[in-house]
């Protein structure tokens, strides 16, 4: 549903005046604010609809307040124009527009391509994240080494077999950081997550993108875990099933040789992946199915450290743990790594590999504009215009299902009240009718237990939709 405004001129209704005292029987209400300006908008009643106003209108995120002016459709749009892919003075050029959407690093990162585009408007994305991840590992190393150092001195007052593993992930994450090769096992379910963070910048409707996942499927299955047993037969139709696909050879059998070896399966089904990929001319795919093999040959691999396994990993040596303040302590500790959202260097690194698809999708995919519900489904929240709010898409996927009241505390108090000036002024110039502001009210009042002094200004506007 598009919104488009059809403003009438200055109707005047004969039992206007009454209504409007009935409505602003409550004292909240101001009664000096009576507008015979009445307008004619569309029910709002989807969540496409509902942020096509926020875009529009430009509003903020509930909670940090960053500007809201654009979604995921744009960037989908952007990519198919090949924006990211274009020297970054058209990158530059295209955006700039909405840099006020981006906040903290994303911010600080558009102004430094912005400010290289100027002297080398020709470079792509992903040529100038190479280079400056040069002087950010060096930074981020400053930051990082200190932390593991710390973890390495309270492993020694662990028991022995904690210590033992808990050494052994600092030592494989330390070679990481400095980029030292190690001999490191393959895990299916990382090559997957890898797999799916880059396929997410893909057009997901391509063969070629299908039959990566199809074949990313197959590696996950438990009947390939590990690199001894035989496969059960079942495991095989699945394997031969996924080749032929990718290989369009409905008649593909894999070799005897491979039936009795799950380590020569993964290998195979990477090799597949390996071959799509360079086709689609995905380096980013190539270069994970090439590290991965090595692994599977127990060959020496520069891993790539990252802030996520790192604390996963950790999570799950210390799971067991029965000194949970000690766990607790270690676990605090790691939390003081840089994230690539905290940190300008941790975002660079993260993407010195990645195409720049990847790199502007990131860039800018935490700052679209989602419908957040205040009171979560989960507790019964509706799924109607009364329960939205407009929030960025990293505080809405921050908060999760954390009560909205706790996760106001991280932000400064009066954002509540700037953002609900703009709601109440959307609503006084009829985008959105009176009853279902007032319940936006209540419900955000009763979900966040915070006082705002903008309901004041709420004025009643005839409905003359009906
Ligand atoms: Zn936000």
């Amino acid at each position: 549903m598009r919104i488009m405004p059809v403003i009438q001129n200055y109707l005047i209704y004969p039992h206007f005046k009454e209504n409007y005292e009935l409505q602003n029987s409550h004292k909240a209400f101001a009664k000096d604010s009576v507008s015979f300006q009445a307008q004619k908008f569309p029910v709002i009643e989807s969540h496409k609809a509902f942020k096509q106003l926020g875009i529009k209108k430009k509003v903020h995120c509930i909670y940090c307040n960053s500007r809201l002016t654009f979604d995921n459709s744009m960037i989908d749009k952007w990519k198919k124009d090949k924006v990211f892919q274009a020297p970054i003075k058209t990158f530059v050029r295209v955006l700039k527009p909405y840099k006020t959407s981006l906040r903290g690093t994303e911010y600080k990162l558009f102004e430094i391509i912005d400010n290289i585009s100027k002297k080398s408007p020709d470079a792509h994305l992903s040529n100038v994240i190479k280079i400056l991840a040069v002087q950010s590992n060096k930074k981020l190393l400053e930051l990082q080494t200190p932390v593991l150092n710390k973890i390495l001195k309270l492993s020694k007052e662990l028991l022995p077999e904690y210590q033992e593993k808990l050494d052994a992930l600092i030592m494989k994450n330390t070679c990481r950081l400095l980029k030292i090769p190690h001999v490191e096992e393959f895990s299916a379910k990382d090559f997957s997550y890898k797999v799916s963070k880059i396929t997410k910048s893909l057009n997901n409707n391509d063969k070629d993108v299908k039959k990566i996942k199809k074949l990313t499927n197959i590696l996950t299955i438990p009947e390939l875990k590990d690199n001894e047993a035989d496969i059960s037969s079942e495991a095989v139709e699945r394997i031969n099933d996924a080749i032929a696909y990718n290989l369009d050879n409905p008649n593909y059998r894999i070799g005897k040789h491979v039936k009795k070896s799950r380590l020569k399966a993964k290998y195979l089904i990477i090799q597949n992946i390996k071959n799509t990929a360079s086709r689609l001319n995905r380096d980013d795919i190539v270069k994970l199915c090439e590290d991965s093999q090595k692994r599977l040959d127990g060959v020496p691999v520069a891993g790539k450290f990252s802030n996520k396994a790192f604390s996963h990993d950790l999570y799950d040596v210390l799971k067991d743990l029965d000194d949970t303040k000690l766990r607790a302590k270690i676990c605090k500790l790691a939390e003081e790594l840089p994230t690539s959202e905290t940190s300008i260097h941790a975002f660079i690194l993260k993407h010195d590999e990645a195409s720049s698809d990847t790199i502007g999708t990131n860039l800018l995919e935490p700052s679209v504009i989602t419908v957040e519900h205040m009171k979560p489904s989960s507790e019964g929240g509706v799924d109607a215009l009364k329960n939205w709010a407009y929030a960025c898409k990293r505080c809405n996927n921050k908060r999760q299902s954390v009560n909205m009241k706790t996760f106001f505390k991280l932000f400064p108090a009066d954002n509540a009240n700037k953002y609900w000036r703009d709601i109440i002024d959307l609503s006084n110039k009829g985008y959105f009718s009176f009853e279902d502001t007032k319940e936006m009210l209540k419900i955000f009042k009763r979900q966040s237990s915070i006082k705002i002094d903008s309901h004041k200004k709420l004025r009643y506007i005839p409905d003359v939709n009906v």
